[in-house]
């Protein structure tokens, strides 16, 4: 690495430093009332979450991950069902599925929003098809309209994997309303992130809400009576409290992803790197709210490109660099390469540039400006 400083693609401390007193207040009043797991912090942010995403209830667990499985137990998805998702997403999306013994049916994706494809999905429903997955990847809705038609005409209910995605929205509908079931996750690098693992399922169905809530803690109502098989999910007050605190800033700092993706867009324009680089798309129905900035990168250069980033110092990563039909894991279920042509291609091409709301525009600069010389110093070798 070089010595000048360089750009993570990341960055916790910002926020931190801006609200480091409140959340110390915050967490030493939680730690002094002694109920450090569920309790009023919890019940409050579970409010003001549900609240946000326009949904009458959130049920506060452990991770995001954590609420994808509540969503499918609650729904009794299990052996001998299917559930439709994304080939194209973080494995959590596909892992959930699996763990409950139903059967992951992989679909393609659109090559512009590298969200799910409508008629894909449409392809793939069966009569066991139990669930549709909208993952909002990147923190773009997927096209919900097409989905919510299938999910009609089928009688299937959609479960949305919001976990990249809170504050996004799609026909003017927050992303957590916009299925039967919103699950959202709080890890750090998500855009309300925490300090330590947490999540949170939404839904306006208040059955499904007191049965998730029941799963949480062991299926148990009352004290030591089981009426559902269910675990440990439960969030951590600490967790809640620190939320709380970040949430009222959450619009905002939307606004300064926004803004840095626009700044992106012009500097790849800036310095021509056009042809090069594909922008992320915003579709016309949706609020993007940028928890990543992720371009394509032409002619197999993208490794390269990492390489050569990395050891200039600028953060950068590739999400992801293998679909989920071709996981070790998962070649059970026998799928090979070349079967989800579109979502194999993104693997290879897709590369995440450093964004969070506090980046500056330098930074940014910088960023744009290192990519730029990877391709001339390319032309140099080449023209040798
Ligand atoms: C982060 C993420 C998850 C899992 O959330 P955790 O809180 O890390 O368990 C699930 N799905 C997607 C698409 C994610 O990005």
């Amino acid at each position: 690495m070089n010595n000048q400083a360089g750009v993570p693609l990341f960055d916790l401390q910002g926020q931190f430093s801006e609200l480091q007193n409140e959340i110390q207040q915050a967490v030493a009043r939680v730690l002094a009332s002694g109920q450090v797991i569920l309790g009023p912090e919890v019940t409050a942010l579970e409010a003001e979450i549900a609240a946000y995403c326009g949904a009458s209830h959130g049920i506060g667990c452990g991770s995001g991950t954590e609420a994808l499985s509540l969503a499918l137990h609650c729904m009794e998805i299990g052996p001998g069902d299917e559930v439709i998702l994304p080939t194209f997403t973080f494995f959590a999306t596909a892992g959930s599925v699996a763990r409950t013994g139903a059967k992951p049916i992989f679909v393609d994706i659109d090559p512009i929003t590298y969200n799910l494809d409508p008629h894909a999905v449409q392809a793939k429903i069966t009569s066991r098809t139990r669930a549709i997955m909208a993952v909002h990847l990147y923190g773009q809705c997927a096209d919900m309209a097409s989905l919510w038609r299938i999910s009609e005409r089928h009688g299937v209910p959609i479960i949305e994997d919001g976990a990249q995605s809170l504050g996004a929205a799609y026909q003017g509908k927050p992303c957590g309303s916009l299925g039967a079931i919103g699950c959202l996750s709080f890890y750090p690098t998500k855009n309300l992130g925490s300090y330590g693992d947490a999540g949170m399922v939404v839904t306006s169905d208040p059955a499904w809400a007191e049965r998730i809530a029941c799963l949480r803690v062991h299926g148990m109502q009352p004290r030591y009576y089981h009426k559902y098989l269910g675990w440990n999910a439960r969030m951590d007050a600490v967790q809640a409290c620190m939320l709380r605190i970040k949430l009222p800033h959450l619009e905002r700092w939307i606004g300064m992803r926004q803004e840095a993706g626009r700044r992106y867009d012009s500097l790849i324009e800036q310095y021509r790197l056009t042809q090069v680089f594909s922008r992320p798309t915003r579709m016309p129905d949706c609020r993007h709210t940028f928890n990543q900035y992720v371009v394509r990168v032409a002619d197999d250069q993208r490794d390269n490109m990492v390489k050569y980033l990395k050891h200039e110092g600028i953060g950068c990563e590739v999400y992801y660099p293998l679909p989920l039909h071709l996981q070790e894991c998962l070649l059970h279920l026998g799928h090979k390469e070349g079967e989800f042509p579109v979502a194999e291609a993104a693997c290879k091409s897709v590369l995440a540039l450093p964004i969070f709301p506090e980046i500056t525009a330098a930074q940014q600069e910088k960023v744009v400006r290192t990519c730029a010389a990877f391709y001339s110093r390319n032309a140099a070798r080449r023209a040798a």
